[in-house]
């Protein structure tokens, strides 16, 4: 078997979605069909769209812990060609701080915790616990690589794994283009659940929005009395459905969606906050609201 394929299975099989990269150390591009993104893009990109394309199309978004596409035929050509793995941090729940050369190495010795680390051609891979957004070059020579993106698989590193800090996060901060998560359920511009906020999700598009409509149809069928721990009831059974997904499943998101709704209906906020939290937490029903 060839050498990436085999790298490719052993991580898939700790739930690393893989790819491989072509000449160049990039994706290889998309097929006829999906050129130009004319297919419309995959489910898991952060423009939801409805292809279901079994190539190497669409460069991260193909990344998978599949064995099976993994070591399809349509995957063949790209495993012989391959010269280089590459991983999407995101879908593992990690995020690579990409330091390119020896001044950002040496920064990220002052600025940031330690953990495991892969040495690169120039530089370093800084590797944390826990997903966050993308960015490139949020200080000069450092990439931030986790969701929608993808990463080369250089190795295990050395080192024990922490959890991503503040000072990373705080990195892209100021890119972010949705607010932070705030206080009021009910103000515009929350993030409703979509696929690119589920990148570690088992389950079709479909799926989470349908039992999701149920859920909010439930709770807005329960004006004023009750809606609080219909609340909870669904935010536990949204929950269970994802308990054998890799992550993340965007399940914040679904949990505001039904706090809205029982928000919309006259269950008083803070406790209808506190209902989804619990149900999402799996933690024991809590009683009637006061
Ligand atoms: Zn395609
Ligand atoms: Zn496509
Ligand atoms: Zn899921």
């Amino acid at each position: 078997m060839n050498a990436p394929l085999y790298a490719a299975l052993v991580l898939a099989a700790r739930t690393v979605p893989v790819l491989p990269l072509r000449a160049g150390k990039v994706p290889f591009g998309n097929c006829p069909t999906c050129r130009g993104n004319a297919c419309g893009g995959r489910p898991n990109m952060k423009t939801p769209g409805p292809c279901r394309c079994t190539r190497i199309c669409h460069a991260w978004a193909a990344a998978t812990t599949d064995p099976a596409v993994l070591a399809s035929a349509a995957w063949a050509g790209p495993w012989r060609e391959a010269q280089a793995l590459a991983y999407h941090p995101g879908g593992a729940e990690l995020t690579v701080v990409d330091l390119d050369n020896a001044d950002a190495v040496s920064w990220a010795r002052d600025a940031l915790p330690a953990t495991r680390t892969v040495a690169t051609t120039r530089g370093e891979h800084w590797i944390y616990q826990g997903a966050m957004q993308s960015a490139n070059a949020v200080r000069p020579g450092v990439d931030i690589k986790s969701r929608m993106s993808y990463a080369r698989w250089l190795g295990p590193g050395s080192g024990a794994m922490t959890c991503l800090p503040t000072a990373v996060r705080a990195l892209v901060e100021r890119e972010e283009t949705t607010p932070a998560r705030g206080e009021v359920v009910s103000s515009s511009g929350r993030t409703e659940w979509d696929r690119s906020v589920a990148t570690g999700c088992r389950h079709t598009e479909r799926f989470v929005r349908t039992g999701l409509e149920r859920g909010l149809a439930l709770v807005r069928a329960r004006p004023e009395s009750g809606a609080g721990s219909q609340a909870f009831g669904v935010a536990q059974f949204l929950a269970a459905q994802h308990t054998a997904c890799p992550g993340p499943c965007g399940l914040e998101e679904l949990g505001w969606q039904v706090v809205a709704a029982a928000v919309s209906v006259g269950v008083p906020e803070p406790y209808a906050r506190r209902a989804v939290t619990n149900g999402l937490n799996g933690t024991p029903a809590p009683g009637r609201a006061s």
